[in-house]
């Protein structure tokens, strides 16, 4: 059984530090012949992404083409990536593979005068990177990081017929139905029941959720 809930470590906010996965955009501008470019980004820790942990313990593979002239240059990025997170409805720990292909541009920045050439993306295009010359060393890490967070799904299910959780008792009901009232119920777990009200106990299944656990 892997552990289950919220790590106590911090998640991984930004884009890790040691990420590079660099080419030269000169000699993709100046050859005119596409370029491969094959990286592998150290992934360790989890996202905290959508409000849930999205927990990673492999590389993040990247594939990409490059193509173009000094005008611009086109990227189709392939990214793959292992990932781990709860079931939306059962929370149990469901592997998830990330297989995802982008594709953006780099275009120089317009030569303007007076030196207003500092906008950043142009507005509405958001696959446009602008930078001042295409020909020097370009670093697709942080493209790569934007894409995974992109990737990652907001509900992931460990089947489509997950049943879920019981709201009353929090017990998974993949594994078999509760006695909490709406169900069937077991006649003899009924006796047990009414002879814990007797003593003045909680019966089980009428004070809510027993384990702490809450699902939106
Ligand atoms: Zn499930
Ligand atoms: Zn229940």
């Amino acid at each position: 059984m892997k552990k289950r809930g919220r790590s106590s470590a911090p998640g991984i906010m930004v884009k890790p530090r040691e990420w590079s996965c660099t080419f030269d955009g000169g000699a993709v501008a100046v050859s005119n012949e596409p370029l491969s470019i094959k990286c592998e980004l150290p992934l360790s820790g989890y996202i905290d992404h959508w409000g849930q942990e999205y927990r990673f313990n492999d590389p993040v593979l990247v594939l990409a083409t490059v193509t173009g002239d000094t005008s611009g240059l086109v990227v189709e990025l392939a990214i793959e990536a292992r990932t781990e997170v709860d079931c939306a409805r059962c929370l149990e720990p469901t592997p998830l593979e990330i297989s995802e292909v982008f594709r953006y541009f780099y275009k120089p920045l317009p030569e303007t005068e007076g030196g207003q050439g500092q906008e950043k993306d142009a507005e509405g295009d958001e696959d446009l990177v602008l930078v001042s010359a295409v020909e020097g060393e370009i670093d697709l890490s942080d493209q790569v990081w934007e894409y995974l967070i992109l990737s990652l799904p907001e509900k992931v299910l460990c089947s489509e017929e997950c049943q879920g959780i019981c709201p009353v008792c929090g017990k998974n009901k993949n594994s078999g139905e509760c006695r909490c009232p709406g169900h069937e119920t077991d006649p003899r777990f009924d006796v047990l029941a009414e002879l814990i009200d007797d003593t003045g106990e909680k019966a089980p299944g009428k004070g809510g959720n027993r384990n702490g656990r809450s699902k939106k």
